[in-house]
């Protein structure tokens, strides 16, 4: 529990609280029996009930949780009827088509993302680096990549994060833990397809597709559903997965030290129009030391479709389609 969350249970706890105690207070003076205060009492309780359901309410629809669900994962809007919502279906519906045919085969190898064999190279960026397609999934340079641009077939779904990943974000924890106190996890890590249409469809539904599309992923095209990348949070950090979490002392550590664990910082400040997303001082994805160092860049931190030359947007196609 963060500490907003814990102030506004005391809220919920203390106002029907004071009430009692005013009540048994007057009903003293008043010298009335026993029944009354019960009476009292039974009026607390649904004062208490009644703050509780407000509680509830605030924290589900504020801005707080607004990105906690929803955020890089991928979209459709399949289940609302929104207009909005009906665009992005068909958009959506039309790429997996010509997945379905360029692509796509469900018999993943889950464990073999981090170093794929076979597959077709399809293309070279403009930065040189060669373009693969592996069983549906881009790979440049021998790295995966999701982007807005890049998606992933619908029927990958690894389950859980990569556990070589998992072990990576272990180590990282584990040190932060103890070089700085923090008590750093994994809020969100790997993400369905139909999770993240879930998500998406819920942005669109508050924010309108445009808006969304800043922050949040269309099914298939989140990172979160390679099992590669994870949205972290600290235990005694109220932010979690919202821009409250910029400024941390957290946050500026995982920015200068995650690339010795094998991760970036996916979505940099400032560079909304090269990843195509909003900042995330939150989510981090593993690309091994070697490529990590290099994007971190002595603390510069490059995206990765800058430095191999890769386009996010939804009116791009992919290197080779
Ligand atoms: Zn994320």
């Amino acid at each position: 529990m963060n500490n907003i969350e814990l102030i506004s249970y005391v809220i919920v706890g203390l106002i029907p609280l004071i009430y009692f105690i005013i009540y048994i207070m007057t009903q003293l003076k008043r010298k009335k029996n026993k029944r009354n205060y019960l009476y009292g009492f039974i009026v607390a309780i649904v004062i208490a009930l009644i703050l509780f359901v407000i509680r509830l309410f605030i924290f589900t629809m504020s801005p707080l949780k607004k990105y906690i669900p929803t955020e890089t994962s991928t979209t459709t809007s399949g289940d609302i009827t929104t207009k909005e919502g009906d665009t992005t279906t068909k958009t959506t519906e039309k790429k997996s088509t010509t997945k379905k045919t360029t692509k796509a085969t469900n018999d993943y190898n889950y464990d073999k993302i981090l170093t794929p064999t076979g597959g077709e190279v399809v293309g070279k960026t403009p930065k040189g680096y060669e373009v693969k397609l592996v069983d549906g999934i881009y790979y440049v340079d021998g790295y995966l990549v999701a982007n807005k641009t890049y998606d992933l077939p619908e029927t990958y779904s690894p389950g859980k994060l990569n556990s070589t990943v998992n072990e990576a974000a272990n180590k990282m924890f584990a040190a932060a833990k103890s070089e700085k106190g923090f008590n750093l996890y994994v809020a969100s890590g790997f993400r369905s397809y139909s999770t993240q249409k879930s998500i998406y469809n819920r942005y669109v539904n508050n924010d309108g597709q445009k808006k969304a599309d800043t922050y949040s992923a269309r099914p298939g095209y989140s990172e979160h559903q390679t099992g590669l990348a994870f949205d972290v949070c600290d235990r005694n950090v109220g932010a979690c997965i919202t821009s409250g979490f910029d400024n941390t002392n957290q946050a500026k550590w995982l920015s200068e030290n995650a690339y010795k664990y094998g991760f970036i910082l996916r979505y940099v400040k400032g560079k909304d129009n090269e990843t195509g997303y909003m900042y995330e001082s939150w989510h981090f994805r593993y690309v091994g030391t070697e490529l990590a160092e290099k994007l971190y860049n002595n603390g510069n931190w490059i995206t990765m479709e800058d430095y191999f030359g890769l386009t996010s947007s939804y009116d791009s196609k992919p290197i080779g389609e």
